[in-house]
């Protein structure tokens, strides 16, 4: 039931680039996404019935939050968090967004987080953040039917200006750690490879079940609670999966302690082993993720990696700012040679999370 009149409200909430940590939410493990000034916004505005309408674009449906059968899949990330916070629905909801949309960079997340902030103003729901990001994880993976770890809807809600956000899986922790390249004359630019990573979603819930059954195999709830050395006995196909998992996790507490002591120059190798690792050992890379990071870290990048869940998506590529037009050309360059869409490029900006406006 509403705690108080309804009343329109603008919710907005960003996508992210996740710095290292891939792949390790579903393990217990540790990562550290930022949130990108790119964002989602959701106007929600009451009717005078108990209908939802939405509309993104040219897209739109009505209908109701118990009744999706019909509704096409973009429609559930709006519509499940109506569910999941149990709104039966009774609002027109308005999408915009300037997150590219199955890049990587988590627009869905990015939607869900939006509506969420903006239906709970919009009723005086009083929802913690901590909440509301549990909402947004239930309507992707419950209504959408998509596996999602959490990391984009934590960071999507809680991200801070000029920050990373250190997330724990295994102890909910989070640390906020200073995060401004800028600062530094670096960037990390973002390489949209073009390939939508839609096309073969059935691989990230493949890799998920398989971490899951090393975990099983080693006697353990999560496989990020083990070291590398106790990975023996696992088989020839879980084995190298197990080790990015671990490795990872490992690399993220080194970038942690790096940014702690400023060492911004040890964060390339540490991106780099952490793409080698997401391209042989947990095989979610794809050609094109491949040849954007080389070619990155050969004009100059200090080093380049996949973000996101892989199979296409997005690269990121800590940057020197004096390199980066030469960068964005090599990369422009390779892409053609080898007769790809061309790529799209930002600077990402560490921004700020969820908040409705005003
Ligand atoms: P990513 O989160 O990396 O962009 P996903 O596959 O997780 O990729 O989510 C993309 C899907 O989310 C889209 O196919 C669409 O269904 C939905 N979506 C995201 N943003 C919007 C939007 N602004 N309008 C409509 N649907 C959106
Ligand atoms: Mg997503």
């Amino acid at each position: 039931m509403p705690a108080s009149t309804p009343r329109p409200v603008t919710g907005v909430a960003p996508g992210r680039v996740n710095l290292i940590g891939e792949h390790v939410d579903y393990n217990g493990g540790r990562c550290l996404p930022f949130a990108l000034r790119q964002s989602t916004t959701a106007r929600v505005s009451p009717r005078d019935d108990d209908r939802l309408a939405v509309r993104s674009g040219e897209r739109s449906w009505e209908g109701r939050p118990s009744q999706l059968d019909d509704a096409p899949s973009w429609v559930r990330y709006v519509a499940g968090v109506f569910v999941t916070l149990d709104v039966p629905g009774g609002f027109d909801v308005e999408v915009s967004s300037e997150v590219p949309i199955g890049a990587g960079l988590s627009s869905s997340a990015a939607l869900e987080c939006s509506v969420a902030v903006a239906l709970d103003a919009a009723l005086g729901l009083g929802y913690s953040p901590d909440e509301l990001v549990a909402a947004c994880v239930r309507a992707e993976s419950e209504v959408v039917g998509a596996p999602t770890g959490g990391l984009d809807q934590a960071i999507s809600v809680h991200a801070r200006e000029s920050h990373a956000l250190l997330l724990d899986f295994a102890t909910d922790e989070q640390r906020q750690v200073p995060f401004d390249p800028a600062a530094h004359d670096l960037a990390v630019l973002v390489v949209d490879t073009r390939v939508s990573h839609e096309l073969t979603d059935g691989g990230y819930g493949a890799r998920r079940d398989q971490a899951w059954e090393a975990a099983r195999h080693l006697g353990v709830r999560h496989l990020a609670q083990v070291g590398p050395d106790d990975l023996a006995g696992l088989d020839a196909a879980l084995l190298p999966r197990a080790r990015h998992v671990v490795s990872e996790v490992r690399r993220v507490d080194e970038v942690v302690a790096a940014l702690g002591a400023g060492d911004w120059a040890a964060l390339g190798p540490l991106l780099d082993a952490s793409h080698a690792s997401l391209r042989d050992d947990y095989e979610v890379s794809c050609a094109e993720l491949d040849t954007a990071c080389e070619t990155a870290r050969e004009a100059g990048a200090l080093g380049a990696r996949m973000t996101g869940g892989g199979f296409g998506g997005s690269a990121i590529a800590l940057t020197p700012r004096p390199r980066l037009g030469a960068v964005e050309s090599a990369v422009r360059t390779a892409f053609a040679a080898r007769g790809w869409t061309a790529p799209a490029f930002f600077v990402a900006e560490p921004g700020a999370g969820a908040r409705v406006l005003a």
